[in-house]
């Protein structure tokens, strides 16, 4: 039998029989990854394990995911539960109540008033359903001529043509000819010239979010349905908006009637000390999408919280019927809805957006010592988020955060880079003890590296 499954393995470009070769990695050098694979094969609250045996501090949550910790028993035993006795129910003119109170749970969590929740399955899912309902909306309301959507340069809103379209991170772009029409950007909000090393929101940058107006006046907001943005970018290297920007940015929106989508697929369940960077930042937009922290990744899921009034619109249009021509098969799925009810109760028994508060400074503190560390040009920090960048290394084979990256790996530390900037949200769990391991290691590793 082995001798058989050993001639199923699947071959390489090169003919090799290799056990790594069918699985086409997402957003990896397939080719580094399968000739040194590092692999994790258990997880559990702060660590990973790893497949020679190492324990691996978690400093990303996986991929800004797990804020709660890894394979918590309540989150295990809900989904368990729940694949025992309804292992799939569809959500289309048929219902199951898991969904129903995942959704209840979510909109206590949301802004007042939006309180209409839609179900995904992942992070891009859930910025397309978004840029639909607003288009939707419009149409609805008898402005049908609001087509344009409006992103932001360096934005990240998933890999999905509506989330690349507003997306402003150009090697996501560029292979895919074919992007939305009628899309425009803003100016990104990152100036390292005036704000590097600031704790916190930088101070200057509040009038960026005039760059609206300038977009208003060339295309007329008669044209214009939305505007998306995420409150702090992070698959960008960790941007943090300005004192004052995102209240500008709605001030302008409400004066046009244009709609206001947060992206907070990372930003929501605490990565900032609150529900959602709109609580923490006083702004309220019309949508918010969420996905990852929903669940603490243990079942994939996201959702978009709607507000009422353009739920209303678009629900109150015309004859009864179907009013929005969208959704998924496992839109409310009952494996994620169980896990993100018992997530979202996990937050609250254990505080943990409070936690995250409470442990700030403390934070802050240790992202900015390494200001000064060697090849680092810029630390920035919000919430349990930290960014650092180096200093670029032109010509050589890798970046230098990738080289840092799999030291730390290797050393017992998981980090995430994106560029040169490395990116850093841990699981809302942690202790203080951890924030020293996190950034004695990385300080260093930054010393050891070229
Ligand atoms: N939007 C933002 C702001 C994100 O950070 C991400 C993922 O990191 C996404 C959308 C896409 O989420 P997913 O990978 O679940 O599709």
């Amino acid at each position: 039998r082995t001798a058989r499954n050993k001639d199923r393995r699947v071959t390489q470009a090169n003919d090799t029989p290799n056990d790594l070769a069918a699985f086409w990695m997402p957003f990896t050098d397939n080719a580094y990854f399968k000739a040194h694979p590092r692999m994790l094969v258990a997880a559990e609250g702060m660590h990973y394990t790893a497949a020679d045996g190492h324990s691996v501090l978690d400093a990303t949550g996986g991929l800004w995911c797990v804020n709660a910790g890894h394979c918590r028993p309540q989150i295990v035993e809900a989904i368990r539960q729940t694949a025992g006795r309804v292992d799939f129910a569809p959500t289309f003119q048929l219902g199951h109540p898991l969904a129903f109170e995942a959704a209840s749970r979510l909109a206590m969590l949301m802004p007042q008033g939006l309180d209409k929740i839609f179900f995904t399955n992942s992070g891009s899912e859930s910025v397309d359903t978004a840029l639909k309902i607003a288009l939707a909306y419009q149409k609805a309301r008898g402005q049908a001529g609001r087509t344009r959507l409006i992103g932001r340069e360096r934005a990240y809103h998933g890999v999905n043509f509506g989330g690349i379209s507003v997306g402003g991170i150009v090697g996501n772009r560029r292979p895919y000819a074919t992007l939305l029409p009628g899309v425009d950007h803003l100016r990104h909000t990152h100036d390292p010239a005036r704000n590097a090393f600031s704790r916190g929101l930088p101070q200057h940058g509040a009038e960026l979010a005039d760059d609206l107006e300038r977009l208003v006046a060339l295309h007329g907001a008669e044209t214009i349905a939305a505007v998306i943005v995420e409150p702090v970018a992070g698959s960008t290297g960790v941007l943090i908006p300005p004192v004052g920007y995102l209240q500008r940015l709605r001030e302008i929106c409400t004066k046009h009637d244009i709609l206001l989508i947060f992206d907070e697929v990372i930003t929501a369940f605490g990565r900032v000390g609150k529900a959602t960077a709109a609580e923490r930042f006083g702004v309220t937009p019309d949508l918010i999408t969420m996905a990852k922290g929903l669940t603490n990744a243990a079942v994939p899921m996201g959702a978009v919280a709607v507000s009422r009034h353009v739920h209303d619109t678009i629900e109150g249009s015309g004859p009864d019927g179907i009013h929005l021509f969208h959704g998924y098969t496992y839109s409310g799925h009952p494996l994620a809805s169980a896990a993100a009810i018992a997530t979202l109760d996990l937050y609250v028994t254990e505080g943990l957006f409070e936690k995250a508060i409470e442990l700030e400074d403390y934070w802050a503190d240790a992202v900015h010592s390494l200001k000064g560390a060697r090849h680092v040009i810029d630390c920035r920090n919000i919430g349990l988020i930290g960014g650092i960048e180096l200093e670029p290394r032109p010509g050589a084979p890798t970046m230098r955060a990738m080289d840092v990256f799999r030291r730390a790996f290797d050393e017992g530390l998981l980090i995430r880079t994106t560029g040169d900037i490395i990116a850093l949200s841990p699981p809302l769990i942690l202790e203080k003890s951890h924030i020293d391991r996190i950034f004695g290691k990385l300080a260093e590793i930054l010393a050891a590296v070229d």
